[in-house]
Order: structure tokens, then C-alpha cells, then sequence
């Protein structure tokens, strides 16, 4: 099989990463192979045995220069100045129509910076990951990209006990985190800093013109994303620095979910006992990411004090850019084309009914455009207050039933669905995760035989905890 690669990465200097190949795995065999993602990227195709031995990392393709990236990074606000690429290779990048993006594998064996880890991951958070980061590429959401799983027949031990190994190819605008910059700041590396700055510039902001500049870049895309998230209800979970992109995309999914009932203090991830990452405090946790990347670019400036001053001052900008993002998107939920500040009350009064009410995030939104949302409230007259109000407002609007629709998904993935799912996959029955792909590919299309994957869990499938799978 040929993957046209273009390695930029392995030019730069080589402390940036260990330049190693996967570990080879005993018996691979292809699981899935997302062919429209490889059609476009100029992958050619090649048979299922080739595509599981490539996937694995047991047969590396042409071209590959495959390495494992440093980095360090805030874990849950303590940080570490060494993490790096512990499970993951960066095989190589690909250029496609201007773009440029990573394939990464991951679960791909242990690396210099594997620390206590095994490198590996089991078949249930590679799977979530296939689903979810595809889903939410069909939401329309910046994100990594699936492109192949492949189960390596090997036995990964876990908290559920002995597990399926398996191996995540994911396809990303890059793997460079706020955590890649931390990394050589950590170590004073104002020249490595300078070289990863230029990389960046190039692959993803070349219209920016210094690091103040592109700190509101990134700043303005990661605001923009988390607004995103919150739109369609989801959790990141893990939001340390280390796992938070340059590029503004989504990566790393871990012990991310959606919602189901809303409640602004959802927390699924089991490790995160304080709520750090909570649902409504992602606003906040990625001001405080992005303090981080600033502390992390002021080596580059000439003058540290001047630099400290206009960094803090962007940086504080940003809650006011996330609110406005945030604003347009909900906005949007309850059919404004433009929503204003005055019309923020009618978004957070919905919000806080739906916490009262008990409301499924997706199913209310969505049955707004449809006329049926009063039914999705435990006590419907928490909804019927509100509808006036809202029903006045949209009289100045135009097609506002429209609009709800492009953008109120009908089916996301579910928590409970994408655990019954790793379930069915480890029994050896991949048909509902076919199922799910299938379906979550044209989230806005009601689809009648799909029924059963827009209705929320009852009480005893109700999933209260995800793991992040390490
Ligand atoms: P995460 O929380 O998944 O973003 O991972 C945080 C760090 O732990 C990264 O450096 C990972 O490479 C590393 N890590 C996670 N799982 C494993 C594993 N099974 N083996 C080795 N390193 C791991
Ligand atoms: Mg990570």
C-alpha cells in the first residue's frame, strides 16, 4: 500500500521526539478501515491482511519516519516536565490539498516515555474513540480523525480485567500541544522554542505575525471549540495541557462522553473527583490552558515584562470571546441567527430549566425545531413560561425552525450505546459498532430505523462513570 508522506516533523531538531518503529504485535487483524478518510488522504487501498500488518505498526509503509513525540504538560493543574508519546508513533504526515495532518498510531507499544505504562491500549477505548471522534467530525466539530482499528491479538490487562488489545490509527491537523511548547520551555530551550514557533507558523497560523499574535489565534480557535463542545453537550474529560492543540482541533479522547439529562456539573471521568473538568467549567479550564501556553512563549519575546503584559491582557480577553462563541452557537439551538447579549437570559433561563426539569440535552434542543420539547421536562410548566418568551422572540426571526434543525443533531453518541457497543466488540460482534459509524455519519437526518439510538438511557443503562483506558 503507498502513503504519499511528507514528514515535517522528523526535520526538526531530534530532541523534539525519540525516532523509533512501533513494537510489533502477535496477530493483527482489521477491525475497521475508514476508506472515504483514506480516499482523500491519497492512501491507496490494499487488502485487509496488509491493512491490519500497516495498522499495527508490524509492517512499516514507504516513506514512514516513524517517532514518538516529547512533551510535558498540566495534569489536573500539577505539572510534569516529562510525558510524551508514552503509547502512541507518529508514523508520518501526509499533504493533502494544502493540508497537512499527522497518522498516528495509537496503542502502538512502549516508548522512551512510557514511564510505568504497558504503551498498549484494549479494544474498548479505541473503539470509543473511532466513534466518538468520527462523530464528532459529522457534528462538524474541529477533531482528530479515525482512521483505521486494528485488534493486535494480544491481551492488554485493565481495570475490567483482561482485555482485547488493539491499536488506533487517528488522523490529526497535528499532535502539537500546549504541552509540546511547555516542554522545551521547562528546559530553557529558547532555540527549540524558536524552531517549534516557525513549525506551527507554517503548518497552522502563517498569517500570524508574532507569538503574541499567535497566542490569539490559538486562543480564538480554542474558544471556539469548547463553545463547539458545549453545543452538543460534550465532555472532554481530560483537558490538561498536554492534551489541548496548537492546531484548535479535539484530541485525545479518553473518558469523554455526552450528555444525556442536562446538568451543568456532569462529570463522567473517574479520575476527575473535583470537577475540574466538568461540563460548565470548560470555559474556565481552557483560560487557565491557555495562561499556560502564554508563560510558555514569553522566552520568544524580546522584553519578558512587556511580553508578561500583553500575553496577560489577551488572555483575559478570553472569556468574553468564549461567551460570544458560546452565545451564537445556543443561540443558533433556539433559532436566532444572531444572538445578542439581551438575548443570553433566554439561553441560560432554557439551561437552567432543563437542570430543573431533567431535560435530555440533545432531545430538547432538537424537539424545539419539531414543536415537541415541552414533553422532554419531567414538570412540562417549567417549559411553558419559557416558550412564550421565546416564541415572542422568534418573531423576529425568519426561518428559525430551519436553522434549529441544520443545527440540532438527532442522534449523538451515547453513552450507554457506545459502552453496549465495547461490550458486543469484545464478544466478538462488531455490528453495532458498524451500526453506530453508520448512523452518526448524518447526525441532522432523522432516521427511522435508528429510533432506538436517540432515546436516552433508562435508569438501569444509565453509564455514571467513563475511564480513561490507560
Ligand atoms: P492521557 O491522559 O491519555 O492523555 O495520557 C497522559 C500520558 O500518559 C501520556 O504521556 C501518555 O502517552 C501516557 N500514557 C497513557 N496510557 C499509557 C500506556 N498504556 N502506556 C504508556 N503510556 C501511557
Ligand atoms: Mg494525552
Amino acid at each position: 500500500m503507498q502513503i504519499p508522506f511528507d514528514n515535517s516533523y522528523a526535520r526538526l531538531p531530534d530532541r523534539f521526539f525519540t525516532r523509533m518503529t512501533p513494537v510489533p504485535v502477535r496477530e493483527p487483524h482489521l477491525i475497521a478501515f475508514n476508506a472515504p478518510l483514506a480516499a482523500e488522504l491519497g492512501i491507496t487501498p490494499a487488502d485487509d491482511t496488509t491493512l491490519a500488518q500497516v495498522f499495527a505498526g508490524n509492517q512499516m509503509p514507504e516513506g514512514a519516519d516513524p517517532l514518538a513525540q516529547a512533551y510535558a504538560g498540566h495534569q489536573f493543574g500539577g505539572f510534569s516536565p516529562q510525558l510524551g508519546d508514552g503509547r502512541a508513533n507518529l508514523l508520518g504526515e501526509v499533504v493533502r490539498d494544502g493540508h497537512r495532518v499527522d497518522i498516528q498510531l495509537k496503542g502502538s507499544g512502549p516508548t522512551p516515555y512510557s514511564r510505568m505504562g504497558d504503551g498498549r491500549a484494549w479494544m474498548g477505548p479505541v473503539l470509543r474513540e473511532y466513534v466518538l471522534s468520527e462523530a464528532m467530525y459529522a457534528l462538524g466539530i474541529p477533531t482528530s480523525r479515525a482512521l483505521a482499528a486494528v485488534a493486535t491479538g494480544e491481551t492488554v490487562y485493565r481495570e475490567p480485567g483482561a482485555m482485547p488489545g488493539a491499536i488506533l490509527t487517528r488522523v490529526a491537523a497535528s499532535h502539537i500541544r500546549v504541552g509540546t511548547f511547555q516542554y522545551l520551555a521547562a528546559r530553557r530551550d529558547t532555540d527549540g522554542l524558536r524552531a517549534l514557533y516557525e513549525h506551527v507558523i507554517d503548518r497552522h497560523y502563517p498569517e500570524a505575525t508574532d507569538p503574541a499574535d499567535l497566542l490569539s489565534r490559538v486562543i480564538d480557535r480554542q474558544a471556539r471549540l469548547v463553545a463547539q463542545w458545549m453545543s452538543v453537550g460534550f465532555i472532554h474529560g481530560v483537558m490538561n495541557t498536554d492534551n489541548t492543540t496548537l492546531s484548535g482541533e479535539t484530541i485525545d479522547y479518553g473518558p469523554c462522553a455526552f450528555m444525556d439529562s442536562y446538568h451543568p456539573d456532569t462529570v463522567f471521568s473517574s479520575i476527575d473527583r473535583q470537577g475540574r473538568y466538568a461540563f460548565s467549567n470548560q470555559p474556565n479550564v481552557i483560560v487557565w490552558n491557555m495562561a499556560q501556553l502564554a508563560t510558555a512563549l514569553v522566552p520568544l519575546m524580546p522584553d519578558a515584562d512587556a511580553a508578561v503584559e500583553a500575553f496577560t491582557e489577551i488572555v483575559h480577553a478570553m472569556p468574553a470571546l468564549t461567551q460570544s462563541y458560546w452565545r451564537q452557537a445556543f443561540g443558533r439551538k433556539i433559532g436566532l441567527t444572531e444572538a445578542t447579549p439581551a438575548d443570553e437570559t433566554l439561553i441560560t433561563d432554557l439551561l437552567s430549566n432543563m437542570a430543573h426539569g431533567q431535560a435530555d440535552f440533545t432531545n430538547t434542543f432538537r424537539a424545539l425545531g419539531d414543536g415537541t420539547a415541552r414533553e422532554q421536562f419531567s414538570d412540562p410548566a417549567l417549559f411553558d413560561d419559557w416558550e412564550s418568551e421565546w416564541r415572542t422572540r422568534l418573531e423576529q426571526e425568519h426561518e428559525p425552525h430551519a436553522l434549529m434543525r441544520a443545527v440540532n443533531p438527532v442522534v449523538i453518541p451515547r453513552n450507554h450505546r457506545v459502552e453496549q457497543m465495547i461490550d458486543a466488540a469484545v464478544a466478538g460482534d462488531f455490528a453495532p459498532f458498524e451500526r453506530l459509524n453508520h448512523v452518526l455519519a448524518r447526525p441532522f437526518e432523522p432516521d427511522p430505523d435508528a429510533a432506538d439510538l436517540r432515546r436516552p438511557p433508562q435508569s438501569s443503562e444509565i453509564v455514571h462513570q467513563t475511564f480513561c483506558g490507560t
